[in-house]
């Protein structure tokens, strides 16, 4: 018997984390200093893109992405129903109009075969963007998805929150870090405390794109440039311009420098969340939990590790592990049932397999603290449970 809560995911914060935050309370900046730079280096070095722009937190790095590409009301936008709603809020803000794709039954992600039927039945040109989720972790076939974008022409924005750190074998053989943009043209990331890296709030968005990086840039800080070579004219060294209507969408100092160390963990935390999965995949072999789908193409960041149950033993399922300590969740409610998107004329039924993927997933434990004995708690929970 375990006598605390174990979570479905939760922050590791290391003695080196709580000194590299004290010492920057102790330094001359607390924001607009030189760890935000340094952080968007390193994150952008690790990850193998260009740019890294460091942001307030995942959804306005979703937000900045749909200014970037200049969103205006009315453009279409195609994201997944299985998601956090941030993923399609993010292009609301602009007042796109939000078009969902169902998912894959097997990997949960956006179906890019639904993708493409979508896209056939409008001319080209019809939608801006194409907003896919790595959903628990799973890189989405970004190969496929460039495709799909030069013939049809649209922008793709990854929604990685779940995927530091995880990587896909293209078919040229060549392994492709998630975020590194060789085939999106922006990728999103979260720091919140139940993601990879924990900043407490944070974000980040990654490209190749110069022209993208640097509207990212601007839009992040009011709309507000300094730099001699963007200015209109120059009054001298106090002058700036405001060119756009940009927010206060910075990360701080403090969030930066715990940013650096965590990301120093990263490889760390990907290979134990990986041992974890195969421990929970091996002790529900033959039994009626169906197991997420692995492939060995892709490795795999394992933000959630993701069960199915039978839909009517599911809720059951999550009443007694709550009463035994083991708080499991369910990820996600579909996006297109929120009241607020179903005011568009989304409805139950639009979304078959995501539907159905909502009435029958649990998500297990999975953070890389996880002991092997709070594991063993869950695992045998689970299988009491579903008697
Ligand atoms: C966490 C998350 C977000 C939003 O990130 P915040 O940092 O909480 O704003 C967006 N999309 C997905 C898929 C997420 O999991």
């Amino acid at each position: 018997m375990i006598d605390h809560i174990i979570p479905y995911g939760h922050q590791f914060i290391s003695d080196e984390d709580v000194e590299a935050v004290v010492a920057v309370l102790k330094s001359d900046y607390m924001t607009q200093g030189p760890r935000i730079g340094e952080f968007e280096r390193q994150f952008a070095d690790y990850l193998g893109c260009k740019y890294a722009c460091m942001v307030s937190n995942g959804t306005a790095a979703l937000h900045l992405c749909a200014m970037a590409l200049d969103i205006r009301p009315g453009d279409k936008v195609i994201t997944t129903p299985i998601t956090f709603v941030a993923s399609a809020n993010g292009f609301r803000y602009c007042g796109a109009e939000i078009v969902f794709c169902d998912i894959d039954a097997r990997t949960f992600l956006m179906d890019l075969n639904k993708l493409e039927e979508i896209l056939k039945a409008s001319p080209k040109g019809s939608y801006k963007a194409v907003v896919p989720v790595d959903f628990a972790g799973y890189p989405i076939d970004e190969e496929k998805l460039r495709k799909l974008a030069d013939e049809y022409g649209f922008a793709i924005v990854v929604d990685a929150c779940h995927a530091p750190g995880g990587s896909f074998i293209d078919s040229k053989g060549e392994k492709q870090m998630v975020g590194n943009c060789k085939y999106a043209d922006l990728t999103c990331f979260s720091f919140h405390p139940v993601k990879h890296i924990a900043t407490g709030e944070g974000g980040a968005v990654t490209t190749n794109r110069k022209d993208l990086f640097e509207k990212v840039s601007l839009f992040r800080t009011h709309g507000i440039t300094k730099d001699p070579a963007l200015l209109e004219r120059n009054d001298g060294g106090w002058y700036y311009e405001m060119q756009e209507l940009g927010y206060n969408y910075r990360i701080t100092e403090m969030q930066a420098a715990l940013g650096m160390t965590q990301l120093s963990r990263l490889d760390w935390s990907v290979r134990r969340r990986n041992e974890i999965a195969m421990r929970y995949d091996e002790a529900f072999k033959g039994t009626e939990v169906k197991t997420p789908f692995r492939q060995d193409n892709v490795v795999h960041a394992f933000h959630l590790y993701v069960i199915q149950v039978e839909a009517d033993k599911r809720k059951g399922l999550y009443d007694y592990l709550r009463a035994n300590k083991v708080y499991s969740q369910v990820l996600y409610i579909p996006a297109h049932l929120m009241p607020y998107y179903r005011q568009f004329g989304w409805k139950a039924g639009d979304m078959p397999v995501a539907e159905e993927y909502y009435a029958k997933c649990l998500a297990l434990p999975m953070f890389p603290t996880l002991t092997d004995e709070e594991q063993n708690w869950v695992i045998e929970c689970v299988k009491e449970g579903l008697k």
